[in-house]
C-alpha cells in the first residue's frame, strides 16, 4: 500500500458492501472486504435473486391456465393432463443460478483488486476489524474507512420456531424436496405476498394470513386491492385482521393459532414476519456507533454513523429495505470517504416492484403522502382496461396512476399495476427524478400498441385536468 492509498474494510458482501466495494477500488483504495455467508449476500443467494427465479417459474406456469381465452388448446391432451412444476428441478435451477451470480460477483470483485475474506467481522478497536475465517483462524485489517453492511435476518416468533421442514423461513424453502399441498403463509408484507403468489401459482392451495385490513398494508390501497381481489379468485384463501400467534407440528401437517384462537390446518407453514438487523456483537456499540430502538445503526444521509471513519449500509440501517437502495448507500459512502463528488441519498426517485401477477411498481410520492398532507398532488388513475395492448394481451387487471404537483404540472409519483410493472415505471422514475411536466411525458411517442401508452394517456388527462 503506498503511503497516501486509503484503506477501506467491508462487513458484509450483499449489495450494501460488494457495489461499494467495486467502486473503492476503482478509485484506488486498499479493499478488503469480509463476508461470512457468500459474496453477493442474502440478495443473491437466499432472498432477492431467488424469490424472483421462483416467480418466474410461478408466471410461467400461470400462462397456461390463461392459454383458452387467447384461444389455444393443447392438442390431444387428456382431460387430466396439465402443466406442472417438478419442484425438486424448479430449486436446483434456483439455487445454481443464485450460486453462479454470487461466483460472478466474488470474480469481478477479484479482478479489481479487492482482498476477498470469508469469515465473521467485527470491529475489534480503533480503525481495526478483525475476521473470524471461516476454514479457522483470525486475520485484523486496519482501515481509514470501515463500512458496515451486515444485512438482516428473517424474525423468528419463539411461538412458531423454524425447522427447515414444514415451518419455514423464506430461506429454506429452496430445500423443499416436494410442493406443499397447502401451504399457510404468515405475514401479507411484500415478501408473504410475493411468497403466496408464487406457490399459488406453482399449483399449491394457499392460505394467506394477515394481521391487517388487506395484503400488502403500507402500499398504495388501490393497488392492493386489486392484488387481493386477484388472489381471491384464482382461489387463494386470504385471511384477513387475522393475527398468527403460534405454529407447530402435527403429525404430516401443521397448525397455526391465531390470537383469536382459531386453528388453521395446511401441510407447510412460511413465516414471513419482518427481519432483524444484523448488528449485534460486530463491535458496534464499543466503536460509538449509535442504534436504534430496533437496532439498526443511524446513519445520515452520505450514510455515516455516529462513529468517526465508520459508514454503513443497507438493510443494517433500516433505510429502505431494496438491493438498489443498500448499493446506493454504499456507492455514496465510498465517495464520501475517499473525497470523490457525493449528492446525499434521495429516496423520493427510488423505484420499487412488488413481484405478484399483476405486479405493483412505484415511484416518488404516494396516495398515503397526498392524504395525510405530506404534499399537495392532483391524482389521475387510468385503468388498463381501456389499453388496446392489455385487451390482446388478455390483462384484466390493473391500471396507472399519476400525481402531480398542481401549478408547475411535474410528476412527483406515480404507481403502475400491471404484468411487468417493473419494466413501466422507469419512465415515469425519469419523469420523477428530472421533475418533468405532464406535457413533456405525453409529449414523449410512445409505440402503439403499447402499455406504456396508458403513462402517456394519463399524463395527457392531466394536462386537461390544469386547464
Ligand atoms: C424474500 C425477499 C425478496 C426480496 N426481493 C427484492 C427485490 O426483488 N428487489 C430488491 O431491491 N430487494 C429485494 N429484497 C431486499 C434485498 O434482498 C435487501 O434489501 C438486500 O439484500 C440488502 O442488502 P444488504 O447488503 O444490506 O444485506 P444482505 O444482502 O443481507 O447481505 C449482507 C451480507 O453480510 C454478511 N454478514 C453479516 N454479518 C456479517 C459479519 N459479522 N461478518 C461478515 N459478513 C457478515 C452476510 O453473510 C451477507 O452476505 C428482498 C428481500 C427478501 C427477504
Amino acid at each position: 500500500m503506498s503511503a497516501h492509498q486509503k484503506s477501506v474494510v467491508f462487513i458484509g458482501g450483499g449489495p450494501g458492501g460488494y457495489e461499494s466495494a467495486l467502486v473503492a477500488a476503482h478509485l484506488g483504495a486498499d479493499v478488503t472486504l469480509i463476508d461470512r455467508d457468500g459474496v453477493g449476500g442474502a440478495a443473491v443467494l437466499t432472498d432477492c435473486v431467488p424469490s424472483k427465479a421462483l416467480i418466474a417459474t410461478a408466471d410461467f406456469l400461470s400462462r397456461f391456465e390463461s392459454a383458452g381465452r387467447l384461444g389455444v388448446g393443447f392438442e390431444g391432451t387428456e382431460d387430466d393432463q396439465h402443466a406442472e412444476a417438478n419442484v425438486t428441478q424448479v430449486n436446483s435451477r434456483i439455487m445454481e443460478l443464485a450460486a453462479a451470480q454470487s461466483r460472478d460477483i466474488q470474480a469481478q470483485l477479484e479482478t479489481v483488486g479487492v482482498r476477498v475474506v470469508r469469515g465473521t467481522g467485527r470491529i475489534s478497536g480503533p480503525n481495526e476489524v478483525t475476521a473470524e475465517l471461516l476454514d479457522g483462524g483470525t486475520r485484523t485489517f486496519s482501515a481509514d474507512t470501515i463500512l458496515v453492511a451486515t444485512g438482516t435476518s428473517p424474525r423468528v416468533l419463539d411461538t412458531a420456531q423454524p425447522d427447515g421442514e414444514r415451518i419455514l423461513t423464506w430461506q429454506q424453502i429452496y430445500d423443499l424436496e416436494e410442493l406443499p399441498e397447502h401451504l399457510i403463509v404468515v405475514g401479507s408484507g411484500v415478501t408473504g405476498a410475493e411468497l403466496a403468489h408464487a406457490y399459488l401459482g406453482l399449483g399449491c392451495q394457499v392460505t394467506l394470513v394477515s394481521s391487517r385490513e388487506r395484503v400488502l398494508p403500507g402500499e398504495d390501497a388501490d393497488a392492493a386491492t386489486v392484488i387481493e381481489n386477484v388472489f381471491r379468485r384464482r382461489g387463494m384463501n386470504v385471511l384477513n385482521r387475522s393475527r398468527a400467534k403460534a405454529a407447530r407440528r402435527d403429525g404430516d401437517g401443521v397448525v397455526v393459532t391465531l390470537e383469536d384462537g382459531r386453528e388453521v390446518r395446511g401441510s407447510h407453514a412460511l413465516f414471513a414476519v419482518g427481519s432483524i438487523p444484523r448488528t449485534k456483537d460486530i463491535g458496534l456499540e464499543e466503536a460509538g456507533v449509535e442504534l436504534s430502538p430496533s437496532g439498526h445503526i443511524v446513519v445520515d444521509r452520505v450514510s455515516r454513523t455516529s462513529a468517526q471513519g465508520i459508514y454503513a449500509a443497507g438493510d443494517c440501517t433500516g433505510v429502505l429495505p431494496l438491493a438498489s437502495v443498500a448499493a446506493m448507500q454504499g456507492r455514496i459512502a465510498v465517495a464520501h470517504a475517499l473525497g470523490d463528488a457525493v449528492a446525499p441519498l434521495n429516496l423520493r426517485g427510488v423505484c420499487a416492484n412488488i413481484f405478484t401477477d399483476p405486479e405493483i411498481a412505484t415511484v416518488g410520492y404516494s396516495q398515503t403522502d397526498v392524504e395525510e398532507g405530506r404534499v399537495e398532488a392532483r391524482v389521475v388513475t387510468l385503468p388498463l382496461s381501456t389499453n388496446p395492448r392489455a385487451k390482446m394481451r388478455n390483462i384484466r387487471d390493473g391500471f396507472v396512476k399519476l400525481f402531480v404537483r398542481p401549478g408547475s404540472s411535474t410528476v412527483i409519483g406515480g404507481v403502475v399495476v400491471a404484468p411487468q410493472a417493473s419494466e413501466l415505471i422507469y419512465p415515469i422514475g425519469i419523469a420523477v427524478q428530472n421533475r418533468l411536466t405532464v406535457d413533456q411525458l405525453s409529449g414523449t411517442f410512445s409505440v402503439y400498441p403499447s402499455m406504456t401508452g396508458s403513462i402517456a394517456e394519463a399524463a395527457r388527462r392531466m394536462h386537461s385536468l390544469e386547464v
